[in-house]
C-alpha cells in the first residue's frame, strides 16, 4: 500500500518489455483527466504531468510489492522502502530520458507529492506514525528528492535548491541512487523468465465501476477499457516474469485514495480515488509552471 494499508509497487522490474505498455497506461491516465469535466478547468500541462507521473509511481510501487511476494525476492530493510525504490527505478524504465526532457520534473513530481502529504494538515488517524511500516511522509519526500538528485548530480543540482535537500544528505545521494539501480537491475536479470519456459500464469485486468462522485467517470472508464492498455501492461508483466499463479490488476472504487497488493488473493488494486487525489493535490503545487 501507499499509506498505512497499502502495499504497492512494482515492476520496475518490469523492464524494457513493459516500457511500451506502461507508456500506453500513462496515456490512459491522461484520458482520465482530460475528459474529466473538472479537468476542463484547463488543468495545466504541469498538473497533468503531476497526476500522470504519480499514478505511474503508485502502480509501479504496487507492482513492486507484487513481485516481491510472488517471486519471493529477498528484501533487507522495510518492504515499503524497497517498494518506493522499485517504483522510482521503474520510472527510469518507462521514460526514455533522451526523449523526455521533462523527466527530472517527473521525478520531482513524485517528491512533491510526499511533500504535500507531509505539509497538508491531516486528522490524527490519517497521520503516519513513527511505528508504522511506512516511512513518514517527510522522509519519503527527502528519500525521493535524494534519489532524483543522485540520478544525475552534474545536471540536477537545481533539485537541491528546489527541494531544500540538506547538503549533508545530498553528498551521499549519488551512492544511494547507484545502489538502488544496481539492486533493480540485478533483480531484473535474475528473475526474468527464460525464453525456453512457457508462460503459465497471467495477470488479469478487471474494471470496477467508477465512484459516482468522479465526474465523467463512466466515460473515462469506457475509454480506458476500449484502449486495452491495462491488459497490455499486465500481459507484458506476465510474459517477462515467471509468475507462480494467476493474478489480478483491478481498477476499483475504494472509498479512499488508496492502492495496495493483497498477498493472499494475489490482487493489485488501484483506486479511482487515488488518481482523483493526485488531481486535487496538483492544484496546490506552488512550483507548477516554474522552470528549473
Ligand atoms: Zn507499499
Amino acid at each position: 500500500m501507499f499509506k498505512p494499508r497499502l502495499k504497492p509497487l512494482d515492476t520496475y522490474a518490469a523492464s524494457r518489455s513493459l516500457k511500451h505498455g506502461i507508456r500506453l497506461l500513462c496515456c490512459a491516465f491522461c484520458l482520465l483527466f482530460i475528459s474529466n469535466s473538472a479537468a476542463q478547468e484547463q488543468a495545466s500541462t504541469e498538473q497533468l504531468r503531476f497526476v500522470t507521473t504519480n499514478s505511474e509511481f503508485t502502480l509501479l510501487h504496487e507492482m513492486g510489492h507484487l513481485l516481491i511476494h510472488e517471486l519471493q525476492l529477498p528484501v533487507l530493510g522495510r518492504e515499503e522502502d524497497a517498494a518506493d525504490q522499485l517504483g522510482f527505478m521503474g520510472l527510469f524504465l518507462i521514460h526514455d530520458r533522451q526523449q523526455t526532457p521533462d523527466f527530472p520534473l517527473r521525478l520531482l513530481d513524485v517528491a512533491d507529492y510526499w511533500r504535500l502529504e507531509w505539509q497538508n494538515a491531516k486528522d490524527s488517524e490519517e497521520q503516519i506514525q513513527a511505528w508504522d511500516n511506512h516511512a513518514l511522509d517527510e522522509q519519503r519526500f527527502y528519500n525521493i528528492a535524494c534519489l532524483a538528485y543522485g540520478s544525475d548530480p552534474k545536471n540536477l543540482e537545481w533539485i537541491i535548491e528546489m527541494t531544500g535537500l540538506p547538503e549533508e544528505r545530498a553528498f551521499y545521494c549519488q551512492d544511494e541512487y547507484e545502489q538502488a539501480k544496481y539492486a533493480a537491475f540485478w533483480f531484473r536479470e535474475h528473475f526474468k523468465r527464460s525464453h525456453d519456459t512457457p508462460i503459465q500464469h497471467r495477470i488479469k485486468v478487471i474494471y470496477d465501476a467508477p465512484p459516482h462522485h468522479l465526474d465523467g467517470g463512466s466515460e473515462l472508464l469506457e475509454k480506458v477499457e476500449a484502449s486495452g492498455e491495462l491488459e497490455a501492461i499486465a500481459e507484458r508483466a506476465s510474459s517477462f516474469f515467471e509468475l507462480p499463479r494467476n493474478l489480478t490488476l483491478r481498477l476499483a472504487s475504494c472509498g479512499a485514495p488508496d492502492s495496495w497488493y493483497n498477498t493472499k488473493t494475489g490482487e493489485l488494486t488501484l483506486c479511482y480515488e487515488r488518481i482523483a487525489h493526485f488531481r486535487k493535490l496538483a492544484r496546490q503545487l506552488p512550483r507548477l509552471n516554474a522552470k528549473p
